[in-house]
Order: structure tokens, then sequence, then C-alpha cells
């Protein structure tokens, strides 16, 4: 059923006690408020439709970096590592992920700490600060987990047939960034990671194409005034979504087979 406000009460099964609601905030931003008065733990996520198939030419890995960066600092709370270290303290865990098309963010907290966790997290997507020591720090950090990836199997698989499938289509990049793909290849074209960093942070995190999930125990009602106050300042720049027509592969990058030659010690 649709409020009038864009609101909408959201249908469940009989024994799940908990209320939920959709609402949209004046910025588009669209969001899942979920009650459980019985919980001992809140919850919040926040997917942006933007993933590493959008990375610009010649800065593979920059999604999935400025995913690493979002954590760092914002301007509100400058001091670097502050939010991770606030919601570990305050019984809780934080990750975030970068897909192709997606890059999202989460964290739980012990109840009575999710209105300032909520509102250090709502600042990633506000005002967050890239400075320029953290960005190359990070890169480092970005590096070591992609070599640890190239230690797994599975990784080196998925890159792989990556790598073998069409030139044309997005599914080909390499989304995870390296030392080399993100400072030194962009340095001698005579890019500035850092700023392409945060001009994709000004084009693509976009209110209009985030949607949230808050998951806590006051009502409905209070989950809802929470939301408003932290989230509605992210900008809306009426960002369309994206599309990637075509496919991946076609019969020259099919039926192969790849093996391994292992060398004899
Ligand atoms: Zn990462």
């Amino acid at each position: 059923m649709e409020a009038s406000n864009g609101e909408s009460e959201i249908f469940k099964p009989r024994n799940d006690k908990r209320e939920y609601r959709r609402i949209v905030l004046p910025n588009s931003l669209e969001a899942l408020i979920i009650s459980d008065p019985e919980t001992d733990k809140s919850a919040a996520s926040m997917d942006v439709s933007v993933g590493y198939f959008s990375d610009p030419e010649g800065v593979e890995g920059l999604a999935h970096f400025l995913e690493h960066m979002l954590f760092y600092a914002s301007e509100k709370y400058p001091v670097e590592d502050s939010y991770s270290k606030y919601i570990t303290e305050h019984g809780g865990s934080t990750n975030a992920f970068t897909s192709m098309k997606h890059t999202n963010y989460y964290f739980d907290i012990n109840t009575k700490f999710l209105e300032e966790g909520l509102d250090r997290f709502a600042q990633f997507f506000i005002k967050p600060l890239m400075s320029p020591d953290a960005t190359i720090r990070e890169i480092k950090a970005v590096d070591s987990e992609n070599q640890k990836n190239l230690l797994s199997d599975i990784w080196r698989m998925d890159q792989l047939q990556k790598h073998l499938s069409s030139k044309n289509y997005p599914y080909h990049k390499f989304g995870t960034g390296t030392w080399d793909t993100l400072e030194v290849k962009p340095r001698e074209k005579g890019l500035d990671t850092r700023l392409e960093l945060m001009g994709f942070h000004e084009v693509n995190y976009s209110a209009n194409i985030m949607h949230l999930v808050v998951y806590a125990k006051e009502t409905l009602d209070e989950i809802q005034a929470l939301v408003e106050r932290k989230f509605t300042d992210i900008k809306n720049t009426g960002r369309s979504y994206l599309h990637f027509p075509g496919e991946p592969c076609s019969s020259e990058h099919l039926q192969k087979i790849i093996t391994k030659l292992l060398s004899k010690e």
C-alpha cells in the first residue's frame, strides 16, 4: 500500500514480529527500515549502484580503492580509521565489497550506539576526506589485498576468465587494483589518482542510485526520523543507472581449454 508521502508498508510472514517500512528521502535515497524491539544489535547497509565496471580507462581498481578510502576519514570525523574503531569498540563489525555494478558498505553495532555509528557511516557519502598521504597508504593496502588474492586459485581463475573475455565489454576489467594500476600507470599517463578518486565520488555517489537498509530496536517512526536526519545531506546529482548492453563472450571467446604447465623441480 503506497502512502502519499512515498512511504509504504511491506508485507511479511505472519510469525515475523519485526516491522518494515520503505521510505524515500527528499534527495531520492530509498531506504528500507526495520524495527525489532527484541534485538540487541542494530545494523545498516548502503548499496551504491556503481562498481568496477565503471572504473575509468587507465585507472583499474578505482571503484574498489574508493571503497577503501571512504572507511578512512571524513571531514566531520577526520581522525583516520576512527569509524572502524568506533564500530568495533561498541560490539560491532564492519566491512564492504565492490562488485561489477555495485559497491556495498555495512556494519552492525550494539543498539545504544547506532546513532553515532550511523552519523559516521553517512559521512562516507556526504563529505569523505581523501588526504594525499592516506591515498598513498591505502593504495598500498589495496596492493597487499591483491597479493593475497594471487595466492588463491579462485581469484586467479576468475581473473583468467575475465582476461579471456571480450575486450569491448567491461567484464574484461581487473577490478581489484594494484600499486601499478593505481599509482605507477596513472602517473605515467599524467593522471593524479587522488583527483580521479574525488571525481569518481562526485559523479557516481548520487543519492538517487543508493539504497539503504537500517535495522534497529526503535520504532519505525523513530528510525525514519534518524535516517532522515543523517542521510538527507547526501547530494542527488540525478545520476542515471548505468547499463552495459552487450555480451562478455562471443564464439571466439568460448570453447577454450586452459591448462597450466607445471614445471618439474
Ligand atoms: Zn578491498
